[in-house]
């Protein structure tokens, strides 16, 4: 995940933000295109990263808000299990990668970009992806980029979630 290189997250460093926390608001607004929320579980739900290393770039994320991974009770890390998995197969039939990153980066140390409420990326690869990235970036592309990801992607997680 080091090795790409991706000019819009200056964007998401930049930007001030919105105040409280994104992964807490976003659910609350009810709009869930707008907010590129693919999938909806009990306690725990699929986004996709508005600020991607990668296209089809899913994190899995708790509704409860929690930073520290020893205190994210054994249901929900169940649940987000579940859904790492969901996503994966999402990906896999949709967008066919080479690879996966798949993880959590805890702690501004460890490279979170909002290290105050915990989730999994789930960060497709292809083979050369870290060479055609930059040449291909083009960060006034990236919302439309982001809604014609979300508008093939959350069709499967309607029919097969
Ligand atoms: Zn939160």
């Amino acid at each position: 995940m080091d090795h790409l290189w991706a000019p819009w997250r200056m964007d998401f460093i930049k930007g001030e933000g919105p105040t409280g926390c994104i992964f807490c608001t976003l659910p609350a607004q009810g709009k869930d295109r707008e907010s590129l929320i693919v999938h909806r579980g009990k306690q725990a739900y699929i986004i996709l990263n508005k600020f991607p290393y990668n296209n089809g770039h899913l994190m899995i994320v708790p509704t409860l808000h929690v930073a520290d991974y020893l205190a994210v009770p054994d249901a929900v890390l169940t649940e987000m299990n579940a859904l790492t998995k969901l996503a994966t197969r999402a990906l896999n039939e949709k967008l066919k990668p080479h690879g996966f990153n798949i993880g959590m980066n805890l702690g501004a140390a460890a490279g979170a970009g909002v290290k105050e409420h915990l989730h999994v990326h789930v960060l497709p690869r292809w083979n050369g992806d870290t060479n055609f990235l930059p040449v291909l970036a083009d960060t006034k592309c990236m919302p439309q980029h982001l809604l014609e990801s979300y508008d093939g992607l959350q069709p499967w997680f309607a029919s097969n979630a």
